[in-house]
C-alpha cells in the first residue's frame, strides 16, 4: 500500500454509459476505456476493494424510446441489457490489465456472467477482484444510478464514485451551455432533491440520503482523477 492509503476502503464507482464513448458519443470508444480500466487498476493496486456498477446510455436510453412510442417497460430491459455490453467490455479491458474480475448480473444470463448474489459480491471484493455489477437493479423505470445506490447500501460501499463523462463537477446549470455556470464544492442530499441539478435521479439521491452514502461526481477527463477521488483529494464535488 502507498503511503497515502486509500481514505475510501470500498468503493462504487458508477461509469456512465456516456463516460465510454469518448468523442464520439455513441459506442464504446476503446482508447477511452483503456484509460478507465488503467485507472481502476491503480486503485486496486493501493488497496481499494472496487465494484463498478455500468450505465448504457450510450448504446440504449429507455426513457427516450418511450417517449418515442415504445413500451416503457420494454425500453428499459433494452437499457439493461447496454449495460451488460458496457460491463463485458470493461471487464475484458482489465483482464488485458492483469485484473481479476467477476461480472454480475441482475437479469439472469448464465453464459455470460454470475447471478448478482450479494454476500458472494462480498467475497470477490474481498480477494481483490474488481466485481462489475451489469443489467441495472434488473427492474424497469429505475436507472443505474439508483443501482449504484442500491449495491453501495448492500455491500456497505464507504463512497459512490459518480463519474461523469463531459463535466468534471455540480453546477447550477450546464457548464457546457453556460459559461458562467456556478461551480459547487459540497452539496447536501437535499440539495440534489430540491434544486434539480440534474445530477442524478432523486429515488438515487433519497437512497443515498436515506443510507448516508457520500457521493463524489467529477469527471474522467483528466486522468488519475479515480485515485483522486479515492485518496481523498478534492476533486469535483462531495454530496452528502
Ligand atoms: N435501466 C432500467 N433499470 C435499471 C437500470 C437501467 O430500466 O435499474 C435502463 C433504462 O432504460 C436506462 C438504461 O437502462 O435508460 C441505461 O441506464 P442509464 O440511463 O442509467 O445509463 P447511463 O445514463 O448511466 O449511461
Amino acid at each position: 500500500m502507498e503511503q497515502n492509503g486509500p481514505k475510501y476502503k470500498r468503493v462504487v464507482l458508477k461509469l456512465s454509459g456516456e463516460a465510454l464513448a469518448g468523442g464520439e458519443g455513441y459506442g464504446i470508444d476503446m482508447e477511452t476505456l483503456d484509460t478507465i480500466a488503467t485507472q481502476i487498476k491503480e486503485i486496486t493496486d493501493i488497496g481499494t476493494e472496487v465494484s463498478v456498477v455500468t450505465g448504457g446510455g450510450n448504446i440504449w436510453r429507455g426513457a427516450a424510446a418511450g417517449k418515442e412510442g415504445m413500451d416503457r417497460a420494454s425500453a428499459d430491459y433494452m437499457g439493461m441489457l447496454a449495460t451488460m455490453i458496457n460491463a463485458l467490455a470493461l471487464q475484458d479491458m482489465l483482464e488485458r490489465l492483469d485484473v481479476d474480475t467477476r461480472v454480475q448480473t441482475a437479469i439472469e444470463m448464465r453464459q455470460v456472467a454470475e447471478p448478482y448474489i450479494r454476500r458472494r459480491a462480498i467475497r470477490h471484493l474481498e480477494k481483490g477482484r474488481v466485481v462489475i455489477f451489469a443489467g441495472g437493479t434488473g427492474n424497469p423505470f429505475f436507472s443505474t444510478d439508483t443501482t449504484a445506490a442500491l449495491r453501495a447500501a448492500e455491500i456497505e460501499a464507504s463512497v459512490i464514485l459518480l463519474a461523469k463523462g463531459k463535466v468534471d463537477a455540480v453546477y447550477d446549470s450546464d457548464p457546457l451551455v453556460n459559461q458562467n455556470a456556478m461551480y459547487y464544492s459540497e452539496l447536501k442530499y437535499m440539495d440534489i432533491l430540491n434544486k434539480d441539478l440534474g445530477v442524478m435521479d432523486s429515488t438515487a439521491a433519497s437512497l443515498c440520503k436515506d443510507n448516508s452514502i457520500p457521493i463524489i461526481v467529477f469527471g474522467l477527463s483528466k486522468e488519475g482523477n479515480i485515485k483522486k477521488a479515492v485518496l481523498g483529494e478534492k476533486i469535483g464535488t462531495l454530496i452528502k
